[in-house]
């Protein structure tokens, strides 16, 4: 399939929320189809979108190519899991083609499962790091969490990713009474491979099987905990995400925080989302939304997506209200799938 939509014509301004935070970063769902079932994402039995609601991939890449017009400068492709959608790779090599030439990085978030048939055309498509959730290296609870069985496909894609050159992070979601003693030994294993790693505390939307607050383990616990087992140092690091990053003396590898709970970062929020049928959410922690897709499919959809976009920042909220307590209500309905994170 080739992709070869035209450039908008005009460069047009920069996109710039109504608290002047300039977002740069596209954080864009290629489908909201998952092969795996993490209790904390979503439901054993998730109902998918239908597929006729689900933008091509031109519509993908003509959105792409908008928000690079725009100012977006990196652009991460997300699910659901991005490497179940069919022709993927397509997509990946016409966004491509604008590194260079207004995109700065185009990456992928991955569960990891299909890596190692891809991880070859990422690399050759100018993909030059990748996102790999990983959340145990033990195999009883990686099917207990992901109610899959599949941890062996998903190392050996995070080894043709490694053996394609590119750079691999692993995001760890900490579980409390799941593996939170074992986080000390991923990112052991993961600094020997030379793999970087985040920790991420759960995020409470969409309503999932297990109560998330049996499970929420806040990081700044975690963090001290490892601060009395290795030496780590503050780093200047930043992946343009909400991350902050520590040296450890230790193991020589990087290690991130991502903290919606117990530190907020929305400040220096730099990101939008937009789903699989081109619904575009200003916070991933909020309801503000416009209808791209419609945009697109208008009779003048350069000036309509012009419009939905400065629509997007004037909505875009200054912050998210996350709250996890049993019993709980999730901060908004729809599933971390639909946006991929
Ligand atoms: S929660 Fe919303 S405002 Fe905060 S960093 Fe994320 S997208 Fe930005």
């Amino acid at each position: 399939m080739s992709l070869s939509p035209a450039r908008p014509a005009c460069a047009a301004p920069p996109l710039v929320d109504a608290f002047q935070r300039r977002i740069t970063y596209l954080r864009l769902s290629v489908t909201d189809r998952c092969d795996l079932r993490c209790t904390y994402c979503m439901p054993e039995r998730m109902a998918f979108l239908p597929r006729k609601e689900v933008l091509t991939l031109e519509e993908l890449h003509r959105l792409a190519l908008a928000f690079i017009a725009r100012g977006v400068t990196k652009i991460r492709l997300t699910g659901g899991e991005p490497l179940v959608r069919r022709e993927v790779v397509d997509l990946v090599r016409a966004i491509g083609r604008q590194l260079g030439d207004g995109l700065e990085e185009l990456t992928l978030t991955t569960n990891g499962t299909r890596l190692d048939a891809f991880a070859g055309d990422l690399a050759a498509a100018g993909v030059r790091r990748i996102n790999v959730s990983l959340d145990t290296l033990d195999a009883a609870l990686f099917q207990r969490l992901s109610r899959r069985d599949q941890l062996a496909q998903v190392l050996a894609g995070i080894a043709a990713a490694k053996a394609a050159g590119l750079a691999v992070k692993l995001n760890v979601v900490a579980l409390k009474g799941l593996n939170e003693h074992e986080i000390p030994r991923i990112i052991e294993w993961a600094h020997g491979e030379g793999h970087a790693v985040t920790l991420i505390e759960t995020m409470p939307l969409g309503e999932v099987d297990a109560e998330r607050a049996d499970h929420y383990l806040p990081l700044d616990a975690v963090r001290e905990r490892l601060a009395a087992r290795w030496t780590l140092a503050d780093s200047a690091h930043r992946s343009g995400g909400p991350a902050r990053y520590v040296e450890v003396a230790e193991t020589g590898g990087r290690l991130g925080f991502i903290t919606p709970l117990t530190g907020n970062f929305c400040a220096t929020c730099n990101r939008v989302r937009v789903t699989a049928t081109g619904r575009l959410y200003a916070c991933l922690g909020g309801a503000e939304q416009v209808d791209l897709r419609a945009a697109l499919r208008s009779e003048a959809p350069e000036a309509r997506l012009a419009d939905a976009l400065d629509e997007a920042m004037r909505i875009k909220p200054e912050r998210h209200h996350f709250r996890i307590a049993p019993g709980a209500a999730p901060a908004q309905p729809r599933h971390m799938s639909l946006t991929g994170g």
